[in-house]
């Protein structure tokens, strides 16, 4: 390849930029000679708004949040016609190919684009919710964990000083990652997520006795977000109810910002370095991944159509270790 392009897609999460700074330095080091990045995800691709990136472009971002090419949501991209005209302004500027860091959103944009373009797309897993399928970490998912937790341990001190009962709102889409890892490291009472289906009465009724029988401590729960945007203030008001005065903290967009760990740092410069590796290596529509501790690739075909599960076991744990 003489030319490849990059873009970030979807919701921005901390470690993007790490990726796109080990994709651009490892292709000009590979003897690719133009990478270009495309600003806004796939708007700034069928709008055409691509510039050349350097070396020095990607200075100074390895610790940086958010995305030097910025993000979008882009309906249009759904529509075959609008991704053909996409193809047509990447082929009118020589870019052969294309790598695109994003949520399962994104990888589902991808995977039609190469099918029907014939243009190759590698696809690197970007959001903190961990929902992937074919990737047991995303790029994000740790810090974005890490500042819930630092959030909730501040939560915590208030909790104890007045021995009150906190419902603590963290993020995660559709899935319990985020939930079941931030409640489990915070020392949370309980912990819900969509994966696994509760009684809510019976639930506050366990949650009001167990505060019962031991006053001056305090409470935390964590709750994922989940499909049902109403679900805190609703195990809050059934709390109310039976006594309880919780305290509702939703914590919100706080998550996806903020320098990125060590961890993702890691993680986002070794999948960008991969991403163009398994390019030359002549792969594509398959996203770069990690399993078991190792760095792999995965058909994007089954990225888009697997779901992926949260670990029975892992989650029983979260039951386990109340006094
Ligand atoms: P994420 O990538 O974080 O899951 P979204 O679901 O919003 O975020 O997807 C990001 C972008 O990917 C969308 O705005 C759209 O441009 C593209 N995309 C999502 N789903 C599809 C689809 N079914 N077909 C084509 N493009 C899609």
């Amino acid at each position: 390849y003489k030319s490849i392009a990059l873009l970030t897609s979807g919701g921005d999460s901390p470690g993007m930029n790490p990726a796109i700074r080990g994709i651009v330095r490892t292709a000009l080091n590979s003897g690719i000679e133009n990478v270009y990045g495309v600003q806004r995800g796939y708007s700034g691709l069928i709008a055409g708004d691509i510039h050349k990136l350097t070396s020095r472009s990607v200075t100074n971002i390895v610790q940086r949040g958010g995305t030097m090419l910025k993000s979008a949501r882009c309906l249009e991209f759904k529509v075959p016609q609008i991704r053909a005209k996409a193809a047509e302004i990447l082929k009118e500027k020589g870019i052969e190919a294309l790598i695109v860091i994003g949520g399962d959103g994104s990888m589902t944009g991808a995977h039609l684009f190469t099918e029907e373009t014939g243009i190759p797309v590698i696809g690197l897993p970007g959001t903190i919710d961990n929902d992937i399928p074919g990737s047991d970490d995303t790029i994000g998912f740790d810090t974005a964990v890490n500042t819930a937790l630092g959030a909730i341990d501040r939560i915590r001190d208030t909790a104890l000083s007045h021995e009150s009962l906190f419902l603590v709102e963290v993020m995660g889409r559709n899935s319990g990652f985020i939930a079941t890892q931030v409640g489990i490291a915070c020392g949370a009472e309980l912990v819900v997520v969509p994966e696994y289906e509760f009684d809510l009465h019976d639930l506050c009724v366990t949650l009001a006795k167990q505060r019962a029988n031991k006053l001056g401590s305090s409470g935390i729960i964590v709750i994922a977000e989940g499909k049902d945007p109403g679900l805190t203030s609703r195990i809050a008001y059934q709390l109310e109810e039976l006594g309880q005065e919780p305290k509702i903290c939703i914590l919100g967009h706080i998550q996806r910002g903020g320098s990125p760990s060590g961890h993702d740092r890691m993680l986002a410069s070794c999948l960008g370095a991969s991403a163009v590796q398994y390019l030359l290596a002549g792969y594509n529509d398959i996203m770069v991944g990690v399993q078991q501790g190792a760095i792999i690739d995965i058909p994007l075909r089954k990225v888009i159509t697997d779901t992926k599960t949260l670990d029975q076991n892992i989650f029983a744990i979260t039951t386990l270790l109340h006094k």
